[in-house]
């Protein structure tokens, strides 16, 4: 965007000084343009406050009391407490601060404030630890609106980024529009302005509800000009790898212990008429999670190799790439692939190593190169490549896409998705790739046991993971923070991991993982977690795609409430992939009707499809950004279920905008054309969750 402003640095804001533009760096804020895009995970509402007598336990209260009696203080160990006691006409509630010791002398008895804070209840005792305290006047006009609440770091507090952000949209002033006006007239979408201000500091919930969808629509239009502008249309790419079915499958398939699927044997129907076919291969395979998806990637490697091309297989982490080489590697000693030359390359290997494995593929002495996506960004010539296959294909960007396009590569490409995201939307995100479904799972396998209970249950659920770690098995426990502080009553997997060596016998090996991590320290720790050195894995959600220990059998989830259903799915799929009965521990630390209800559709279906639907169903604009969508392409703002009107219209746009101007050349799109660059075009990378 050409306004200036937005790139200024915010040392330049009132009350950022070097220590605390450091906590802001932390959270990847560094200019006002940060700032304006650093969006709100939930808001606050201030409500009317209710009377003593109408209290409700265990959910944020506002309540208006006057302090009675004297305030107390005392230490326990290095603890200073400060209580007080303050009532109205139908009850009194206790009033409990902990390391405030200033708090004393400002609190008198006879002062009314509305205290707003979480309520507890003791026997017959209401109280609150820590409340806000807010005078009557000015409560009142904060009531009926929305406060933001922003993800935080330790020492960042909520009212700092409150005026931070503030006050980078004073020194920003008036924003430019970002779409020509008579698409947002047609489609009644707000201005940029105001849904960058809306967003934040929304009058009411329609206005937050119109600000989100025309900032998501924002997404959307960039994503998919980006797409369009790839000119990826495998339609016109003239098939100049032409492969012949080849007998090393034949024999694969014969010496397998099991049988394909129906399922299966059609999507390699399709992989192989595309592959024989007059034009060049673009197929998404979308399973769901455990369908058996890898033996077909193997399947369409062999074929290229049988037939003198080069294949290659990417995968979104080092983690999960080093898995399929090792799979790859002990399938092609099984059952006697000699023409199936595998090669690992990652960004975790040393200079030396990388340089051979290069060596071998410019040479052509490896067949089946599988890795990250070091495999598209660094130096690697190719002897004949001829093949990619994608696997988890949401990981894989535009910016990924762009990069090969950018190589003139017109190979054929086989993505594969775990994603259930109906057929309508599939054609428009992924642009012209064709779909194989695979809609049914392989036969005998142990339906996962679900159960979805309150915090109250987790020394039953440690005493369960101590059982089956006793017995041979393994445990994921996912939290959805990585360290304290960043959001209140949100698990982190930091201090959660020594709780849980705490609470098990020293024998069992507890280790941490997330993606702020090293890749090298990463990969480090999932080999060991699956070489059975680590006994429970205390991780973040970066295990959720791909990952295969068949030997763990216990996924239990902190503070499911917090995620998308679908993303909830693919945590659950790490488990059930063996042979021993798994299990599934959905801890629910919200007391909402609506939170439990969602959360019961994981006890009934492990169907991925059918959970997206009711996920859709039962999500209400109301839950903005509470709930995390599913891992899929994840728009910071846009949600593609919810909004999938959207992305129709910004995908009809985006053809009218390109079919008046091919390359956005013109003046009217130069503030559009700066967006495309804009982090909002990219997907989230959550692997920094
Ligand atoms: P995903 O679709 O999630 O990538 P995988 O390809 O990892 O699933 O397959 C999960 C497990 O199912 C693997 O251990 C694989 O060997 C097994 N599998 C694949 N196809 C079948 C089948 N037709 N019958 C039985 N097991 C199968
Ligand atoms: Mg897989």
């Amino acid at each position: 965007m050409s306004n200036v402003y937005l790139s200024e640095n915010i040392t330049g804001l009132k009350g950022i000084g070097d220590k605390t533009a450091k906590l802001f760096n932390k959270c990847g804020i560094y200019t006002c343009g940060d700032l304006i895009t650093y969006y709100p995970r939930g808001y606050d509402k201030y409500e009317a406050p209710v009377r003593a007598c109408d209290l409700k336990e265990g959910i944020v209260n506002s309540c208006r009391l006057t302090i009675i009696g004297n305030v107390t203080r005392r230490h326990v160990r290095n603890l200073s407490i400060v209580a007080f006691e303050a009532a109205d006409q139908t009850g009194r509630v206790k009033m409990t601060f902990f390391n405030a010791p200033y708090l004393a002398s400002s609190i008198k008895s006879g002062t009314t404030y509305i205290f707003r804070g979480v309520v507890r209840k003791k026997g017959n005792f209401f109280s609150m630890d820590h409340p806000k305290m807010i005078k009557p006047e000015e409560y009142n006009s904060l009531m009926g609106t929305l406060w933001p609440r922003y993800p935080l770091t330790k020492g960042l507090t909520n009212n700092a980024v409150i005026k931070a952000v503030e006050q980078a949209f004073k020194n920003v002033g008036k924003m430019e529009e970002t779409v020509p006006e008579n698409l947002l007239k047609s489609l009644g979408l707000m201005s940029y302005f105001e849904a960058a201000r809306g967003i934040h500091f929304p009058a009411d919930e329609e206005i937050l509800e119109r600000a989100r969808r025309r900032l998501a629509y924002n997404e959307f239009l960039a994503f998919l000009l980006r797409l369009r502008l790839l000119k990826l249309s495998s339609e016109t790419i003239e098939n100049t790898a032409v492969m012949m079915e080849v007998a090393d499958v034949k024999r694969l398939l014969e010496k397998l212990p099991y049988k394909l699927t129906k399922a299966q044997s059609d999507a390699w129907n399709d992989i192989m008429n595309d592959l024989s076919g007059k034009s060049v291969m673009n197929r998404l395979i979308q399973g769901d999670v455990g369908s058996g998806k890898t033996i077909l990637a193997m399947m369409a490697l062999l074929t290229a190799a049988a037939n003198g091309y080069q294949g290659a297989l990417m995968a979104p982490t080092e983690v999960l790439a080093a898995q399929h080489f090792e799979g790859f590697k002990e399938m092609i000693e099984k059952y006697g692939l000699v023409n199936l030359k595998p090669v690992l390359l990652t960004g975790a290997l040393s200079a030396k190593d990388k340089k051979e494995a290069q060596r071998q593929i410019s040479e052509g002495e490896v067949n089946c190169i599988i890795g990250t996506n070091a495999l598209i960004q660094e130096k690697v010539n190719y002897k004949n490549l001829a093949l990619v296959v994608t696997d988890e294909q949401h990981r894989f960007g535009v910016r990924q896409r762009e990069a090969l396009a950018g190589k003139g590569m017109n190979t054929h490409v086989l993505a594969m998705s775990a994603t259930p995201i109906p057929r309508t939307l599939a054609i428009i995100l992924y642009g012209d790739l064709h779909i194989s479904v695979i809609n049914e799972m392989p036969k005998g396998r142990l339906p996962i046991k679900n159960c979805v209970v309150g915090t109250s249950y987790r020394p039953t659920a440690y005493k369960f993971i101590k059982d089956q770690v006793e017995q041979g098995r393994q445990a994921y426990v996912i939290c959805p923070m990585v360290e304290e502080g960043e959001l209140d009553g949100v698990e982190n997997v930091t201090d959660y991991a020594q709780k849980l060596k705490a609470a098990l016998p020293d024998s069992i090996r507890v280790e941490v993982l997330h993606g702020r991590m090293k890749p090298a320290v990463k990969d480090r720790i999932m080999e060991a977690f699956a070489a059975k050195d680590i006994d429970v894995l205390v991780s973040t959600t970066v295990i959720e795609v791909g990952i295969n220990v068949p030997n763990a059998t216990v996924m239990m989830i902190e503070n499911s409430e917090r995620f998308g259903l679908s993303q909830l799915h693919q945590l659950r799929g790490r488990v059930g992939r063996g042979e021993n009965q798994s299990y599934c521990i959905f801890i629910n630390s919200s007391d909402s009707e609506e939170a439990a209800q969602r959360l019961g559709i994981m006890n009934k279906s492990n169907d991925g499809f059918k959970i997206a639907e009711e996920d859709l169903r039962q999500r209400g604009p109301g839950d903005l950004f509470g709930v995390r969508q599913s891992g899929e392409m994840i728009f910071r703002i846009g949600d593609i279920y919810h909004d999938s009107d959207l992305i129709k219209a910004a995908a009809n746009d985006a053809d009218r905008i390109l079919s008046e101007d091919p390359d956005l050349s013109s003046p009217q799109y130069n503030v559009l054309r700066g967006l495309l660059s804009t982090k909002s075009a990219n997907f989230v990378d959550f692997t920094t969750l």
